[in-house]
């Protein structure tokens, strides 16, 4: 995992969102992607994410991919999640079959709002809600119980 943040590990690793490590390998091996027209329903989406986080930006400078992944994995390198921020071309990567799944597409958002990897959960957790789907699914939640340090 050179030069990449990504989030939302798959299965139970959700605590190991990596440090991107410095030096640049390529980052384009998120393989059978392709990018996808942001919907009206990102838009609006994305204002959400505005709204819980504090933070403003522009959508439109973000790239959307959606990856052929029906278990929902995706892989970086040696890395799998659920999806991928990419600071480098601020790029979001989905699987196709989650294009819909809110919790998760405003997961990434937030991450591309903050520019940043890593899940404070006064962000994440208190203020939007994204750390997961537990956390998605339970707004009571004051931690990420994947991830209870937040990174
Ligand atoms: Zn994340």
């Amino acid at each position: 995992m050179r030069g990449v943040l990504h989030c939302v590990l798959a299965g139970i690793l959700v605590s190991a969102c990596a440090i991107p490590r410095a030096g640049g390998a390529p980052v384009a091996p998120v393989e059978r992607a392709w990018s996808v027209p942001t919907l009206e329903l990102y838009q609006e989406w994305w204002t959400r994410t505005e709204q819980c986080s504090g933070l403003k930006g522009d959508m439109s400078l973000v790239t959307f991919y959606a990856v052929d992944s029906p278990s929902g994995a995706i892989s970086l390198g040696t890395e799998v999640a659920h999806g991928w921020w990419i600071r480098e071309g601020n790029r979001i990567y989905l699987p196709a079959n989650a294009l819909g799944e809110e919790w998760l597409v405003r997961h990434e958002m937030l991450h591309a709002l903050m520019q940043r990897g890593s899940h404070p959960a006064g962000m994440f957790v208190e203020a939007c809600h994204l750390a997961s789907g537990p956390v998605w699914r339970d707004s009571t939640l004051a931690e990420d119980p994947g991830n209870p340090h937040g990174r």
